[in-house]
This record gives structure tokens, C-alpha cells and sequence, in this order.
């Protein structure tokens, strides 16, 4: 029995039906707000453990609830927008959204990215209780406090941009990384410039932890939008 809850922000009634209908199937507690107002009373009073926000709503932008929400409260937000530019995921994940879906999405699909996230609320909550100094995520291993990295048994010797890429990464496993907030927190500044060399950074920390660097379970890659350290 699933007792997660799960807000839906959505104005069109056939797609919050077919979203409440799929939560059902897998028992999950949810709410429905049709606008941007009704979603922050809600996020507030009900409490949810994950949000799924449409962008278009009547009286209020997706990414102004996001960053609302981003204000006080940490709670993964799934977008299913019908905008599929990359810019508007960029613009959604830059504001603190985890997950991004397009419009028409399978319900499937919704299903496992709403799995990911819980994931990340499960894991965020262990990791406050145990007050770790330890990542570990399969067979990857962060010492933090001894500023070690292992893959299995094996040491794996990482630069110090490495090291803090894969920090940043496994600090937020499940959530999509844009490339902007990734050059802002790794190397201070966000030129969209430096893109190419987050790739060449990526591919050589993809090199020492991934046991295939070209089928990477680790660190997965949204073409045009960023990356995500998956929880394996
Ligand atoms: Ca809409």
C-alpha cells in the first residue's frame, strides 16, 4: 500500500482525471488544484510528499509555484507541461523542479518518474536521520568526510572538479541537474559557454566510476537540458 501523497496542479480536467485514475491503480493518496492559488494553500496545508505541476494554469506560470514552493519547502516537483522546448525544462528545473514530463506522456513513464522521486524523499529523510558522512549508491561509494571515492572495493582517484561534479550529482541523486546550475555550483559562474567542458569533465568522471563509460547506470545524461545521478 502506497501512502504517499501526491498533488496534482492541473487545469484540464481529462488530464487530472487520467493522472488521479493512474495514482489510484497504484493506491497513492492525492489531491487535485486546478489553479496556481489553490496549488500553494495546498502545498501548504496538505502536506505532499511529491507535486506534479502543469506550467500553463489559469492564473499563475509553473515556474512562479515552483519557486514559491522552493521557499520554504523541498519536496520533489514533477512537471508535465505541454511546452517542449528545451528552454522551458531549463527554466523549470533552474527554478527547482526535479523531473520534467511532455505532454502526451504514458502513464508508465509518470508512474516510474513518480518512483524516482519518492526514492529521493525516502532517501533525503534516511540520510537527515543517520547524519552520514557516506554515500553510497550500488557499488559507488563517497567517503565525504575523508574526500574518498570507491567503486567496490577500488579507490578511484578523481581531480578535484570531479570530485565535486560527483558530489553535486549525489547530492541530488533523482533529480535533473541543468547544465547551468551545474557550471554555477561546480565552477562559479554559468556561461553557457563552458557547456562542452562539463562534457569532457563529465566523460572522464564517466571514465573512472561507470562500468561502462558509454552505458552509464550511474550518471544519465538529458540531452540539451543537464544530468541525473540515478539511484540504482
Ligand atoms: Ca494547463
Amino acid at each position: 500500500m502506497n501512502k504517499a501523497k501526491i498533488l496534482i496542479v492541473e487545469d484540464d480536467a481529462a488530464i487530472s482525471n487520467l493522472i488521479s485514475t493512474t495514482l489510484e491503480t497504484q493506491e497513492y493518496q492525492h489531491h487535485v488544484a486546478k489553479t496556481g492559488v489553490a496549488a500553494l494553500l495546498e502545498a501548504a496545508s496538505y502536506s505532499p510528499d511529491v507535486m506534479i505541476l502543469d506550467l500553463g494554469l489559469p492564473d499563475m506560470d509553473g515556474v512562479e509555484i515552483i519557486r514559491k514552493v522552493r521557499g520554504w519547502s523541498n519536496m520533489p516537483i514533477i512537471i508535465v507541461s505541454a511546452r517542449s522546448e528545451d528552454s522551458d525544462k531549463v527554466g523549470a528545473l533552474d527554478a527547482g523542479a526535479d523531473d520534467y514530463l511532455t505532454k502526451p506522456f504514458s502513464v508508465e513513464e509518470l508512474l516510474a518518474r513518480l518512483r524516482v522521486a519518492l526514492r529521493r524523499v525516502r532517501y533525503d529523510s534516511q540520510r537527515l536521520k543517520e547524519e552520514s558522512s557516506i554515500y553510497v549508491n550500488g557499488e559507488l561509494k563517497i567517503d565525504y568526510a575523508a574526500g574518498c571515492v570507491y567503486v567496490g572495493e577500488r579507490e578511484v582517484h578523481l581531480t578535484p572538479i570531479e570530485y565535486k561534479l560527483l558530489c553535486l550529482l549525489a547530492k541530488n541523486t533523482g533529480k535533473v541537474l541543468t547544465h547551468n546550475y551545474i557550471l554555477k555550483e561546480v565552477w562559479g559562474n554559468a556561461l553557457a559557454s563552458d557547456t562542452p567542458s562539463l562534457r569532457v569533465f563529465m566523460a572522464t568522471l564517466r571514465k573512472k566510476i561507470e562500468p561502462v563509460p558509454s552505458e552509464p547506470k550511474y550518471i544519465q545524461t538529458h540531452i540539451g537540458v543537464g544530468y541525473r545521478m540515478l539511484r540504482v
